[in-house]
Protein backbone atom coordinates (compact mmCIF):
# COMPACT_ATOMS: atom_id res chain seq x y z
CA UNK A 1 0.00 0.00 0.00
CA UNK A 2 0.95 3.56 -0.65
CA UNK A 3 1.28 6.53 1.79
CA UNK A 4 -3.00 7.50 1.30
CA UNK A 5 -3.51 10.54 3.47
CA UNK A 6 -2.04 13.00 5.20
CA UNK A 7 0.40 12.89 8.19
CA UNK A 8 -1.72 13.51 11.54
CA UNK A 9 -1.75 17.12 11.48
CA UNK A 10 1.93 17.15 10.73
CA UNK A 11 3.72 18.96 13.61
CA UNK A 12 6.61 21.33 12.07
CA UNK A 13 9.16 19.13 13.87
CA UNK A 14 8.93 15.95 11.34
CA UNK A 15 9.69 18.32 8.59
CA UNK A 16 12.66 20.02 10.15
CA UNK A 17 13.97 16.74 11.53
CA UNK A 18 12.83 14.46 8.55
CA UNK A 19 15.65 16.51 6.49
CA UNK A 20 18.89 16.14 8.74
CA UNK A 21 17.94 13.46 11.91
CA UNK A 22 17.83 10.18 9.76
CA UNK A 23 21.12 10.22 8.87
CA UNK A 24 22.54 11.54 11.89
CA UNK A 25 20.77 9.12 13.51
CA UNK A 26 21.55 6.56 11.24
CA UNK A 27 25.62 7.57 11.83
CA UNK A 28 24.82 7.22 15.03
CA UNK A 29 23.07 4.13 15.41
CA UNK A 30 25.94 2.59 12.76
CA UNK A 31 28.69 3.72 15.12
CA UNK A 32 26.76 2.22 18.19
CA UNK A 33 26.90 -0.87 16.21
CA UNK A 34 24.26 -2.49 18.22
CA UNK A 35 20.46 -1.45 16.04
CA UNK A 36 19.86 -3.02 13.66
CA UNK A 37 16.28 -1.56 13.19
CA UNK A 38 16.63 1.56 10.98
CA UNK A 39 14.50 4.51 12.54
CA UNK A 40 13.35 5.06 8.60
CA UNK A 41 12.41 1.68 6.33
CA UNK A 42 10.25 1.40 3.83
CA UNK A 43 7.59 -0.98 4.89
CA UNK A 44 5.54 -1.30 8.46
CA UNK A 45 7.85 -3.98 10.09
CA UNK A 46 5.95 -7.40 11.05
CA UNK A 47 4.88 -7.56 14.48
CA UNK A 48 4.54 -10.83 16.76
CA UNK A 49 1.42 -11.44 18.68
CA UNK A 50 1.31 -13.49 21.26
CA UNK A 51 -2.93 -14.58 20.84
CA UNK A 52 -4.04 -16.03 24.59
CA UNK A 53 -1.86 -18.02 26.67
CA UNK A 54 0.21 -21.28 25.77
CA UNK A 55 -2.46 -23.96 25.22
CA UNK A 56 -2.14 -28.09 24.39
CA UNK A 57 -4.12 -27.61 21.38
CA UNK A 58 -6.71 -24.93 19.08
CA UNK A 59 -9.21 -25.25 16.37
CA UNK A 60 -7.75 -22.81 13.30
CA UNK A 61 -9.86 -22.10 10.85
CA UNK A 62 -9.20 -20.71 6.74
CA UNK A 63 -12.29 -20.24 4.56
CA UNK A 64 -9.74 -19.60 1.44
CA UNK A 65 -6.28 -21.04 0.56
CA UNK A 66 -3.97 -21.98 2.78
CA UNK A 67 -0.34 -22.97 3.31
CA UNK A 68 1.60 -24.32 5.81
CA UNK A 69 5.69 -24.94 6.17
CA UNK A 70 7.50 -26.13 9.09
CA UNK A 71 10.28 -22.83 9.73
CA UNK A 72 11.92 -25.36 12.85
CA UNK A 73 12.36 -28.99 13.22
CA UNK A 74 11.43 -31.87 11.12
CA UNK A 75 10.43 -30.92 7.21
CA UNK A 76 6.80 -30.58 6.72
CA UNK A 77 4.40 -28.69 3.91
CA UNK A 78 0.94 -28.75 2.93
CA UNK A 79 -1.85 -26.84 1.16
CA UNK A 80 -5.14 -26.82 0.46
CA UNK A 81 -8.60 -24.84 0.52
CA UNK A 82 -10.70 -24.95 3.65
CA UNK A 83 -9.57 -25.30 6.91
CA UNK A 84 -10.63 -26.31 10.34
CA UNK A 85 -8.55 -28.36 11.94
CA UNK A 86 -7.23 -29.08 15.25
CA UNK A 87 -3.44 -27.99 16.19
CA UNK A 88 -1.81 -29.66 19.21
CA UNK A 89 1.46 -29.80 20.79
CA UNK A 90 3.02 -33.57 21.00
CA UNK A 91 5.90 -35.64 21.51
CA UNK A 92 6.54 -35.71 17.70
CA UNK A 93 6.29 -32.41 17.09
CA UNK A 94 3.08 -30.11 16.21
CA UNK A 95 0.25 -32.44 15.59
CA UNK A 96 -1.52 -31.04 12.54
CA UNK A 97 -5.08 -32.12 11.83
CA UNK A 98 -4.24 -35.02 13.75
CA UNK A 99 -0.93 -35.44 11.92
CA UNK A 100 2.20 -35.50 13.80
CA UNK A 101 4.38 -32.93 11.77
CA UNK A 102 8.16 -33.22 13.56
CA UNK A 103 8.20 -29.57 13.51
CA UNK A 104 8.50 -27.17 16.53
CA UNK A 105 7.35 -24.40 14.79
CA UNK A 106 4.67 -24.13 11.69
CA UNK A 107 3.61 -20.81 9.58
CA UNK A 108 -0.02 -21.27 8.50
CA UNK A 109 -0.17 -18.75 5.79
CA UNK A 110 -3.53 -18.30 4.50
CA UNK A 111 -4.64 -16.00 1.43
CA UNK A 112 -7.27 -14.08 3.66
CA UNK A 113 -8.40 -14.22 7.20
CA UNK A 114 -7.19 -17.14 9.39
CA UNK A 115 -9.73 -17.94 12.72
CA UNK A 116 -8.65 -19.38 16.34
CA UNK A 117 -11.21 -20.29 18.93
CA UNK A 118 -10.17 -19.28 22.11
CA UNK A 119 -12.25 -19.21 25.57
CA UNK A 120 -15.12 -19.66 23.79
CA UNK A 121 -15.12 -17.92 21.15
CA UNK A 122 -13.73 -17.87 17.32
CA UNK A 123 -11.92 -14.65 16.69
CA UNK A 124 -10.71 -13.68 13.02
CA UNK A 125 -7.53 -12.60 12.11
CA UNK A 126 -4.98 -10.86 9.18
CA UNK A 127 -1.31 -12.05 8.45
CA UNK A 128 0.10 -15.22 9.54
CA UNK A 129 -0.13 -17.62 12.55
CA UNK A 130 3.42 -19.22 13.85
CA UNK A 131 2.54 -22.42 15.86
CA UNK A 132 5.46 -22.66 18.28
CA UNK A 133 5.90 -25.49 20.80
CA UNK A 134 6.70 -24.37 24.20
CA UNK A 135 7.07 -27.23 25.86
CA UNK A 136 4.24 -29.38 26.14
CA UNK A 137 2.19 -26.54 24.93
CA UNK A 138 1.49 -24.35 21.74
CA UNK A 139 2.52 -20.51 20.84
CA UNK A 140 -0.50 -19.36 18.75
CA UNK A 141 1.53 -15.93 17.22
CA UNK A 142 0.08 -13.63 14.95
CA UNK A 143 2.20 -11.97 12.55
CA UNK A 144 1.29 -9.24 10.76
CA UNK A 145 2.06 -5.69 9.40
CA UNK A 146 2.43 -3.46 12.53
CA UNK A 147 -0.35 -0.99 10.53
CA UNK A 148 -2.84 -4.13 10.30
CA UNK A 149 -2.27 -4.62 13.61
CA UNK A 150 -2.79 -1.16 14.89
CA UNK A 151 -6.09 -1.25 13.14
CA UNK A 152 -6.74 -4.39 15.36
CA UNK A 153 -6.42 -2.48 18.38
CA UNK A 154 -7.57 1.09 18.55
CA UNK A 155 -11.40 0.00 18.94
CA UNK A 156 -10.64 -2.37 21.91
CA UNK A 157 -8.48 -0.50 23.47
CA UNK A 158 -10.30 3.30 23.32
CA UNK A 159 -14.07 2.15 22.48
CA UNK A 160 -15.06 1.48 19.38
CA UNK A 161 -18.00 3.96 19.90
CA UNK A 162 -15.94 6.77 20.36
CA UNK A 163 -14.90 10.30 18.46
CA UNK A 164 -12.72 9.57 15.59
CA UNK A 165 -10.30 11.80 17.10
CA UNK A 166 -10.08 9.10 19.82
CA UNK A 167 -9.27 6.44 17.84
CA UNK A 168 -6.73 8.12 15.65
CA UNK A 169 -5.02 8.66 19.07
CA UNK A 170 -5.14 5.55 20.07
CA UNK A 171 -3.21 4.75 16.80
CA UNK A 172 -0.59 6.47 17.25
CA UNK A 173 -0.03 5.80 20.64
CA UNK A 174 -0.59 1.52 19.82
CA UNK A 175 1.51 1.86 17.14
CA UNK A 176 4.40 3.42 19.01
CA UNK A 177 4.21 1.30 22.15
CA UNK A 178 4.27 -2.21 19.63
CA UNK A 179 7.27 -0.52 17.90
CA UNK A 180 8.95 0.31 20.63
CA UNK A 181 8.44 -3.64 22.12
CA UNK A 182 9.18 -4.89 18.54
CA UNK A 183 12.50 -2.71 18.52
CA UNK A 184 14.05 -3.83 22.05
CA UNK A 185 13.74 -7.69 20.84
CA UNK A 186 12.81 -7.90 16.61
CA UNK A 187 13.82 -11.58 16.69
CA UNK A 188 11.86 -12.32 19.85
CA UNK A 189 8.96 -15.50 19.16
CA UNK A 190 6.36 -12.61 20.07
CA UNK A 191 6.64 -8.66 20.85
CA UNK A 192 3.46 -8.22 22.17
CA UNK A 193 0.51 -10.36 24.31
CA UNK A 194 -3.12 -9.68 23.00
CA UNK A 195 -4.49 -8.43 26.24
CA UNK A 196 -4.29 -5.76 29.18
CA UNK A 197 -0.24 -6.47 29.68
CA UNK A 198 0.33 -4.99 26.03
CA UNK A 199 -2.75 -4.12 24.02
CA UNK A 200 -5.62 -5.61 24.06
CA UNK A 201 -6.05 -7.00 20.48
CA UNK A 202 -8.77 -9.00 18.43
CA UNK A 203 -7.71 -9.35 14.86
CA UNK A 204 -10.53 -8.60 12.42
CA UNK A 205 -13.28 -9.08 15.39
CA UNK A 206 -15.45 -6.17 15.55
CA UNK A 207 -18.28 -6.59 18.04
CA UNK A 208 -22.10 -6.30 16.42
CA UNK A 209 -22.63 -2.97 18.43
CA UNK A 210 -19.78 -1.45 17.54
CA UNK A 211 -21.23 0.62 14.66
CA UNK A 212 -17.72 0.87 12.79
CA UNK A 213 -16.53 -1.50 9.69
CA UNK A 214 -12.97 -2.49 9.43
CA UNK A 215 -12.13 -0.25 6.58
CA UNK A 216 -12.97 1.94 8.85
CA UNK A 217 -10.67 1.52 11.12
CA UNK A 218 -7.90 1.12 8.40
CA UNK A 219 -9.06 4.53 7.49
CA UNK A 220 -8.28 6.13 10.78
CA UNK A 221 -5.34 3.80 11.44
CA UNK A 222 -3.48 4.92 8.07
CA UNK A 223 -4.16 8.34 8.80
CA UNK A 224 -0.85 8.06 10.89
CA UNK A 225 0.53 5.77 8.71
CA UNK A 226 4.35 5.06 10.13
CA UNK A 227 4.09 7.63 12.71
CA UNK A 228 5.42 6.92 16.11
CA UNK A 229 6.29 9.39 19.19
CA UNK A 230 9.74 10.04 20.15
CA UNK A 231 11.87 11.22 22.83
CA UNK A 232 15.71 11.94 21.79
CA UNK A 233 14.91 10.60 18.83
CA UNK A 234 13.86 7.07 19.61
CA UNK A 235 10.29 5.75 20.26
CA UNK A 236 9.30 5.22 23.60
CA UNK A 237 7.12 2.80 25.16
CA UNK A 238 3.68 4.82 25.49
CA UNK A 239 2.41 3.87 28.31
CA UNK A 240 -1.59 4.20 28.85
CA UNK A 241 -4.20 3.16 31.40
CA UNK A 242 -8.07 3.78 32.02
CA UNK A 243 -8.25 7.14 34.39
CA UNK A 244 -6.08 9.20 36.00
CA UNK A 245 -8.86 10.44 38.43
CA UNK A 246 -7.22 14.38 38.07
CA UNK A 247 -3.41 13.71 37.48
CA UNK A 248 -1.48 11.30 36.17
CA UNK A 249 1.85 9.88 37.41
CA UNK A 250 5.39 9.07 36.98
CA UNK A 251 6.88 5.99 35.41
CA UNK A 252 9.04 5.32 38.17
CA UNK A 253 5.90 5.85 40.96
CA UNK A 254 4.18 2.60 38.98
CA UNK A 255 7.40 0.15 38.65
CA UNK A 256 7.45 1.47 34.88
CA UNK A 257 10.28 1.46 32.49
CA UNK A 258 10.22 4.79 30.69
CA UNK A 259 13.06 3.24 28.56
CA UNK A 260 14.86 6.56 28.65
CA UNK A 261 11.89 8.80 28.11
CA UNK A 262 11.42 9.48 32.03
CA UNK A 263 10.79 13.21 31.15
CA UNK A 264 7.53 12.36 28.92
CA UNK A 265 6.42 10.63 31.66
CA UNK A 266 6.52 12.95 34.73
CA UNK A 267 2.76 13.56 35.26
CA UNK A 268 0.55 16.47 34.37
CA UNK A 269 -2.65 17.46 35.04
CA UNK A 270 -5.97 16.10 33.68
CA UNK A 271 -8.82 18.15 33.58
CA UNK A 272 -10.74 15.60 31.15
CA UNK A 273 -11.73 12.29 32.76
CA UNK A 274 -14.06 13.98 35.53
CA UNK A 275 -16.96 12.39 33.97
CA UNK A 276 -16.10 8.98 34.39
CA UNK A 277 -17.13 7.11 37.63
CA UNK A 278 -13.86 5.56 38.25
CA UNK A 279 -12.95 9.43 38.54
CA UNK A 280 -13.51 8.86 42.68
CA UNK A 281 -14.13 6.14 44.59
CA UNK A 282 -14.73 4.27 47.80
CA UNK A 283 -13.48 0.96 47.63
CA UNK A 284 -13.86 -1.67 50.45
CA UNK A 285 -11.32 -4.23 51.22
CA UNK A 286 -11.47 -7.23 53.67
CA UNK A 287 -8.68 -6.90 56.48
CA UNK A 288 -8.30 -10.96 55.50
CA UNK A 289 -7.40 -10.32 51.86
CA UNK A 290 -4.95 -8.40 52.15
CA UNK A 291 -3.47 -10.61 55.29
CA UNK A 292 -3.45 -13.12 52.51
CA UNK A 293 -1.85 -11.54 50.00
CA UNK A 294 0.80 -10.10 51.72
CA UNK A 295 1.42 -13.43 54.15
CA UNK A 296 4.61 -14.03 51.64
CA UNK A 297 6.40 -10.84 52.76
CA UNK A 298 6.28 -11.89 56.27
CA UNK A 299 3.06 -9.70 57.12
CA UNK A 300 1.03 -11.15 60.01
CA UNK A 301 -2.14 -9.87 61.71
CA UNK A 302 -3.07 -7.52 63.15
CA UNK A 303 -2.61 -4.89 60.70
CA UNK A 304 -2.37 -1.51 62.78
CA UNK A 305 -1.18 0.81 60.04
CA UNK A 306 -0.75 1.74 56.79
CA UNK A 307 1.29 4.76 55.20
CA UNK A 308 2.13 6.38 52.05
CA UNK A 309 5.74 6.61 52.84
CA UNK A 310 6.52 7.90 49.34
CA UNK A 311 4.66 10.05 46.85
CA UNK A 312 4.79 9.97 43.07
CA UNK A 313 4.11 13.11 40.66
CA UNK A 314 0.44 13.81 41.34
CA UNK A 315 0.13 12.57 44.33
CA UNK A 316 0.03 8.68 43.59
CA UNK A 317 1.41 6.61 46.25
CA UNK A 318 4.70 4.79 45.06
CA UNK A 319 5.23 3.36 48.29
CA UNK A 320 3.09 1.46 51.24
CA UNK A 321 4.38 1.24 54.90
CA UNK A 322 2.70 -1.34 56.45
CA UNK A 323 2.93 -1.61 60.54
CA UNK A 324 2.02 -5.23 61.62
CA UNK A 325 2.03 -7.95 64.42
CA UNK A 326 2.21 -7.62 68.01
CA UNK A 327 5.56 -5.94 67.82
CA UNK A 328 5.05 -3.83 65.79
CA UNK A 329 6.85 -4.58 63.08
CA UNK A 330 7.01 -2.61 59.38
CA UNK A 331 7.25 -3.69 55.76
CA UNK A 332 7.39 -1.49 53.22
CA UNK A 333 5.43 -2.62 49.92
CA UNK A 334 5.86 -0.83 46.58
CA UNK A 335 2.55 0.83 45.29
CA UNK A 336 2.29 -1.52 42.48
CA UNK A 337 2.48 -4.42 44.28
CA UNK A 338 -0.04 -3.51 47.33
CA UNK A 339 -2.33 -2.37 44.57
CA UNK A 340 -2.35 -6.00 43.48
CA UNK A 341 -2.55 -7.32 46.99
CA UNK A 342 -5.62 -5.38 47.77
CA UNK A 343 -7.01 -5.28 44.40
CA UNK A 344 -7.67 -1.95 44.26
CA UNK A 345 -8.10 0.08 41.14
CA UNK A 346 -5.37 2.46 41.50
CA UNK A 347 -2.58 3.44 43.58
CA UNK A 348 -4.18 7.21 43.30
CA UNK A 349 -5.58 7.39 47.53
CA UNK A 350 -6.58 9.71 49.38
CA UNK A 351 -6.63 8.14 52.62
CA UNK A 352 -7.82 4.59 54.02
CA UNK A 353 -10.36 4.16 57.37
CA UNK A 354 -11.38 1.00 58.91
CA UNK A 355 -14.93 0.30 58.77
CA UNK A 356 -17.17 -0.80 62.10
CA UNK A 357 -16.63 -4.54 60.60
CA UNK A 358 -12.82 -4.14 60.52
CA UNK A 359 -12.75 -3.97 57.18
CA UNK A 360 -10.21 -1.16 55.39
CA UNK A 361 -11.95 1.19 53.27
CA UNK A 362 -9.86 3.26 50.70
CA UNK A 363 -10.69 6.48 49.25
CA UNK A 364 -9.02 7.05 45.81
CA UNK A 365 -9.73 7.89 42.17
CA UNK A 366 -8.96 6.78 38.52
CA UNK A 367 -8.37 2.98 37.17
CA UNK A 368 -4.41 1.43 35.95
CA UNK A 369 -1.45 2.76 36.75
CA UNK A 370 -1.70 6.58 36.39
CA UNK A 371 1.17 6.34 33.56
CA UNK A 372 1.01 8.55 30.19
CA UNK A 373 -2.03 8.66 28.41
CA UNK A 374 -5.23 8.51 30.55
CA UNK A 375 -7.91 7.03 27.83
CA UNK A 376 -11.14 8.45 29.43
CA UNK A 377 -9.18 11.68 29.25
CA UNK A 378 -9.04 11.49 25.49
CA UNK A 379 -12.52 10.31 24.90
CA UNK A 380 -13.41 13.48 26.78
CA UNK A 381 -11.02 15.85 24.45
CA UNK A 382 -11.91 14.25 21.35
CA UNK A 383 -15.21 15.17 21.88
CA UNK A 384 -14.51 18.60 23.03
CA UNK A 385 -12.83 18.76 19.49
CA UNK A 386 -9.17 18.36 19.88
CA UNK A 387 -6.85 16.69 17.15
CA UNK A 388 -5.11 13.76 17.83
CA UNK A 389 -1.77 15.41 18.23
CA UNK A 390 -3.11 17.89 20.74
CA UNK A 391 -3.95 15.03 22.73
CA UNK A 392 -0.90 13.00 22.81
CA UNK A 393 1.21 16.43 23.44
CA UNK A 394 -1.12 16.94 26.09
CA UNK A 395 -0.36 13.51 27.73
CA UNK A 396 3.22 13.19 26.45
CA UNK A 397 4.31 16.24 26.88
CA UNK A 398 8.04 17.11 25.20
CA UNK A 399 7.73 14.07 23.18
CA UNK A 400 8.11 14.73 18.86
CA UNK A 401 6.17 12.71 16.25
CA UNK A 402 8.69 10.90 13.66
CA UNK A 403 7.22 8.92 10.84
CA UNK A 404 9.17 5.36 10.48
CA UNK A 405 7.64 4.56 7.08
ZN1 LIG B 1 -7.46 11.73 33.47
Amino acid sequence: MTDVTAPLAPPPTVARWARWAFPVLAALLSACGGDRIPLSSMAPPLIRVLLGAPREAATIGVADAWEVVSVEGGSYANRGTNLLANVAAGPRGIQFAGVPTGASVLRLRPTGAFTVEMNGERLAYRGDLLLRLSGARLQLVNELDLERYVSGVIGNEIGFDQAPAALKTQAVAARTYAFSRYRSAPEAPYHVTDDTASQVYKGVSIPAWAGVTLPQLDVWTAESRGVVMTWDGKPFPTYYSSTCGGHTTDAPTAALDPMGAAPVFLGVPCAYCGPSKYFQWDETVPIQRLLDALKPRGVVAPITKLEWTKLGRGGWVAEVTVTYGPKGAKKVVPGSQFRTAAGLRSMHLKSVEVASDGSLVFHGGGWGHGVGMCQVGVQEMARKGFAPDQILRYYYPGAEFTRLY
